[in-house]
């Protein structure tokens, strides 16, 4: 009969009550973000993704509206003007931006949420949406770092420096995120963010009160 309870209040927390985590990930590009993403969305098709919005030209196989929303400047900067994006930044000389009503809609639905951002981006959603949870993913080392830029053969020997370069300057600020992993061995670097997500989805802070629930229950059944 406990059992019965439990269940019962299991269900009713996961269909109805848990708050959506709101999961930032920045790493220097190369690093192996968008494979250790894939990775976990894979495992949790529940995760949502933020499409953010891009200047930068597609790289091949990348879908407007799936990967990014490609934009060109003159319309990614009106609708900055216009207030829409709940951050954004220039990055390697292109502008990128999270556009706010998919947030404002998913989060007010209690869906969880991962924000795949530079650092400058994720600070910036950390002053204004504060229950953020941030992970910061290492390369191993800027070589195998630069080795990784140069296997996915997407840069030019321009945005290859320049993808360096900020490295540095995001490797810097990796103090004010609050998971730090390193992808070495990825399927190692994989559990480990799946696992950080995780604990993320029973944080007290997000669930209803279990302990009230569960006493409401036995009271209705103690009183008939
Ligand atoms: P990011 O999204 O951080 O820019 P990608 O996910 O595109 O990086 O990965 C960059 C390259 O590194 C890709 O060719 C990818 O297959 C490779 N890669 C990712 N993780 C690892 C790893 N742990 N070991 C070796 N190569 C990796
Ligand atoms: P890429 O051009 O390799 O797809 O992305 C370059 C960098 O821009 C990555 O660090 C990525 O996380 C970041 N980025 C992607 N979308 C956004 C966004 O909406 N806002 C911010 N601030 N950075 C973003």
């Amino acid at each position: 009969m406990t059992d019965h309870v439990l269940q019962k209040s299991k269900t009713q927390i996961s269909q109805f009550s848990r708050k959506g985590v709101l999961f930032v990930i920045s790493a220097p590009s190369g690093t192996g973000k968008s494979t250790l993403i894939h990775k976990l969305r894979n495992r949790h098709p529940a995760l949502n993704f933020s499409i953010s919005c891009t200047t930068r030209s597609p790289r091949q196989g990348e879908r407007h509206g799936a990967d990014y929303f490609f934009l060109d400047k003159k319309e990614f900067l009106a609708r900055r003007e216009k207030g829409y994006f709940a951050e954004w930044a220039e990055v390697h000389g292109n502008y990128y931006g999270t556009p706010l009503d998919h947030v404002e809609k998913l989060h007010a639905q209690g869906q969880d949420l991962l924000f795949d951002i530079d650092v400058q981006g994720a600070l910036q959603l950390q002053k204004s949406l504060p229950q953020t949870v941030s992970v910061f993913l290492f390369p191993p080392s800027l070589d195998e770092l630069k080795k990784r830029l140069l296997t996915r053969g997407t840069e030019t020997e321009q945005t290859l420096q320049k993808r360096l370069h900020g490295a540095r300057n995001e490797i810097a600020q990796a103090h004010h995120f609050d998971y730090h992993i390193i992808n070495d061995d990825l399927e190692e670097a994989a559990r480990l963010l799946e696992a950080v997500y995780l604990a993320q989805t029973v944080k007290k802070d997000l669930l209803p009160d279990i302990a009230a629930l569960l006493m409401r229950d036995c009271e209705k059944k103690e009183n008939g």
